[in-house]
């Protein structure tokens, strides 16, 4: 069973991934802090929180841009070499003013054609993770071979200009500091000029940062009312954290140790070292750090989470259900967490184990239908159980998601003649077939 989910992850990630894969990264607790980081400002640029989504690119490069429709992609490398959530702030709220500016296609065909990216095409890819293996970083996830991220969309100066105001516009109104965006700019600046604009900071392809720009955003903000307001404290709290779990998840192991040595006992230098031990080979050593952070804060969702993922990674499932347990009840069934929970129950390949499953699984596709590893491992527990009809389903749904409009069609009508007519599940199968019947056609007309 392990070998046969390992089987099944490699073989999506080899079918998946292009010759120069960018990844998205994919981790409940950052997700949380931008959205709750980003809430206001999408309010204040007049858009609903829940229509945007903050993408997190796992990208060293200091780089964020817009990409049709109304997705906001920051870089880790945005993440890490900012001083403070609020020089994050900064960020999404000029690249939510080119959102609402305009500039970029809305969703739809013109902004496929333009950019080649749907955030579902992203979304294309497992978690590296099969139990026993634990090779690759959990949550990191294949983008899809259309997300040729290197076209990114090219502003006008003016275009430059008046989304530098929009930004500085929702923080006066969200009642945010601009003090992180002007220090954020001036720092590209200074990268600038110290290297030349280099991969490391593309954020400057996109926004090459003069000092006009500099000073009329410092006019204008200076003198707004928020501009005194001290940053709020829960962000940036939760900001640091976040900062180096992200070093112990994605640095180079030896540069993690060496940037958060053993004798920094803060909770941050714990958290980002059990990743980092984790990831370079020391089981016990990770285990400590895990148990360092539970002995700190025993009721943290995310420090559960953590070290219930090392253990399920360390290819044992049975000894991660307790505190992945924990961290989904904690996290109030987050469904990236529900999702590894559910994973660590398949994995135990213990069938009093697959009602739990199959219930948690289920709520993580509810609450976040766009996670192909998600359906992927909802399909497994319905094939483990003999429901044939909702492995189909699941299957539909994956393939619906990744392009694979065939597949979705077949399956789905599959899934109909198993499943009681006019249930919710029927319906889904039903929605899938219809839409994915209509892609077929298209594709059909345009080969003619
Ligand atoms: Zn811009």
């Amino acid at each position: 069973m392990k070998r046969l989910l390992a089987a099944l992850a490699a073989a999506i990630l080899l079918a998946v991934q292009p010759a120069h894969a960018q990844s998205i990264l994919r981790d409940a607790e950052t997700e949380k802090l931008l959205n709750d980081m980003s809430a206001p400002l999408i309010t204040a640029a007049g858009l609903r929180p829940r229509d945007v989504r903050i993408v997190l690119v796992n990208d060293d490069s200091i780089n964020a841009f817009v990409a049709g429709g109304q997705m906001v992609f920051v870089h880790t490398g945005t993440l890490q070499a900012a001083t403070s959530a609020n020089e994050v702030q900064g960020v999404i709220a000029h690249e939510l003013g080119h959102i609402a500016g305009g500039h970029v296609p809305l969703a739809g065909g013109a902004m496929k054609e333009a950019t080649g990216i749907t955030l579902l095409s992203l979304l294309i890819g497992v978690a590296a993770i099969a139990a026993g293996g634990g090779e690759a970083g959990a949550g990191v996830m294949a983008a899809g071979q259309q997300a040729a991220m290197g076209r990114y969309l090219a502003f006008s100066r003016a275009q430059e200009a008046s989304t530098d105001a929009a930004g500085a516009k929702y923080l006066s109104a969200a009642g945010i500091t601009g003090k992180g965006y002007l220090s954020f700019f001036k720092k590209m600046q200074q990268l600038e000029y110290r290297y030349g604009i280099t991969r490391k900071v593309e954020f400057l392809l996109d926004h090459p940062v003069s000092s006009e720009r500099i000073a009329n955003l410092t006019e204008t903000m200076e003198k707004d009312p928020a501009w005194a307001h001290a940053p709020n404290a829960d962000l940036e709290s939760r900001f640091k954290r976040v900062q180096a779990k992200l070093d112990g998840y994605l640095l180079p192991p030896a540069q993690a140790l060496q940037k958060y040595p053993e004798s920094d006992q803060s909770l941050r230098a714990h958290y980002a070292r059990a990743y980092a031990y984790h990831r370079s080979g020391y089981p016990d050593k990770a285990d400590a750090e895990g148990a360092a952070l539970l002995r700190a804060q025993p009721d943290d969702p995310y420090f559960q989470e953590i070290v219930g993922q090392i253990l399920l990674e360390a290819g044992k499932p049975k000894a991660a259900l307790a505190p992945l347990k924990a961290a989904t009840d904690g996290s109030r069934s987050d469904p990236l967490i529900a999702t590894t929970y559910g994973h660590a129950l398949i994995a135990t390949e213990d069938p009093s184990h697959y009602d739990e499953a199959r219930r948690i699984l289920r709520i993580a596709v509810a609450r976040d239908d766009q996670n192909p590893f998600a359906w992927q491992q909802l399909g497994t527990i319905y094939e483990l159980t003999g429901d044939d009809a909702r492995a189909a389903l699941a299957t539909a749904e994956r393939a619906s998601m990744t392009g694979d409009p065939r597949t979705a069609v077949a399956r789905a009508r599959y899934a109909m003649a198993g499943i009681p007519k006019n249930t919710a599940d029927w319906i889904r199968a039903q929605d899938i077939a219809m839409t994915a019947q209509d892609l077929v056609d298209k594709d059909k007309k345009k080969k003619k």
